[in-house]
């Protein structure tokens, strides 16, 4: 597969934005090429300088917790900024289509929808699984991308593997993987796969299981040809320097992130059970995720139940496939505590 010809033919034709410096790379002692302040910043860090355009620093340091190569990974203001660069990127307005397979995440539609891209909705099974053959009547020779979310939000299972493979397999667009919910997964990450599909693209963030939602910093990975699209058509400085600092910090952190994953497991697990055997509740689905699908008798009472008691949750009860359903996220235990405890005394 091409991936060159996927494309927008703009994009094949763009000549990027060259700054400063991508036109030196070298190290000197006066730099006067950029219209920076030289005499630094009014703080104590100096952030005079623009930053990395590649954040190459940064991604080695991913590189060596998750295994991928530099030249396959892309960082983004957020994975949002890699979904809508995918859009720009691939898709051309008004003729170009891509797939997604609600409930999903609520951003690829969006994505779409502000860049003037079809949008087709297959719906997942009730099993919450892929409908292979409603995909494959939906795909066209304009159909782009499909988005896989897994584990699933907000429905938090996993879709199984060899589902995704078949679609990778004989689909002739992208397959985006979002993987924001990987780290709290049974399952293995696609990232051993990226040598296989020249066509998969894995979406991770440091938003979830990282505990940096406020830094907005999303990775993508994938085969070359796709990473040096994206590289190309990005703002050139898209993630700053602070953002680039911090995250470097707080890569060294790994070992209270993957505590911190066991507990969120475990407290899942906990929930879970408790919630199964409320009587308010009919259904708890079963979660890879870091937050539970469960139903309820009454999802708008039990909703505004708990925001009178200042506990908020998601209330999804109004979208196909999980009528009746909020999403609740799993909090620290005692968090998790006060909640359950709520819910009993909307019981009485
Ligand atoms: C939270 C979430 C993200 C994260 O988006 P960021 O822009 O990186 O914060 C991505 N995909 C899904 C499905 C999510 O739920």
């Amino acid at each position: 597969m091409d991936i060159n010809k996927l494309q927008r033919e703009n994009i094949k034709n763009l000549r990027p934005y060259s700054t400063a410096r991508d036109e030196y790379k070298g190290q000197a002692s006066v730099y006067l090429d950029a219209n920076e302040n030289s005499f630094g910043s009014p703080l104590e860090k100096n952030y005079n300088r623009y930053p990395d355009p590649l954040q190459l620093d940064l991604k080695d340091e991913i590189g060596k917790i998750k295994g991928v190569p530099i030249e396959n990974t892309f960082l983004g203001n957020g994975s949002d900024e890699a979904i809508d660069l995918l859009y720009r990127a691939f898709c051309e307005p008004g003729k170009d289509n891509v797939i997604v397979l609600p409930p999903t995440y609520g951003m690829y539609e969006v994505s779409a929808n502000i860049n003037n891209v079809e949008l087709r909705k297959v719906s997942l099974l009730p099993s919450f699984q892929l409908d292979l053959e409603g995909i494959a009547e939906a795909i066209d020779e304009h159909t782009k991308m499909i988005f896989i979310c897994s584990p699933n939000n907000p429905t938090g299972n996993s879709i199984i593997r060899t589902d995704i493979e078949t679609i990778l397999a004989n689909f002739e667009g992208l397959v985006v993987i979002d993987e924001a919910y990987i780290n709290f997964s049974k399952q293995r990450t696609f990232i051993q796969e990226l040598t296989e599909y020249p066509n998969l693209v894995i979406l991770q963030t440091f938003s979830k299981a990282w505990g940096l939602a406020a830094l907005r910093l999303g990775m993508a990975f994938a085969a070359r040809p796709v990473i040096d699209i994206l590289n190309k058509v990005k703002p050139p400085y898209n993630i700053n320097q602070a953002t680039q600092d911090i995250a470097l910090e707080a890569l060294k952190n790994v070992e209270q992130v993957n505590e911190w994953i066991r507990i969120t497991v475990s407290e899942r697990d906990r929930l879970s059970k408790s919630l199964a055997e409320m009587d308010l509740v009919k259904k708890v689905y079963p979660s890879d995720a870091n937050f539970i699908l469960a139903e309820v008798t009454d999802a708008e009472g039990v909703y505004n139940y708990l925001v009178e008691q200042g506990i908020i949750v998601r209330d999804r009860s109004k979208v196909t496939l999980c009528e009746g359903c909020l999403r609740i996220t799993v909090g620290t235990s005692t968090e998790n505590e006060t909640l359950l405890n709520n819910l009993k005394s909307y019981q009485a």
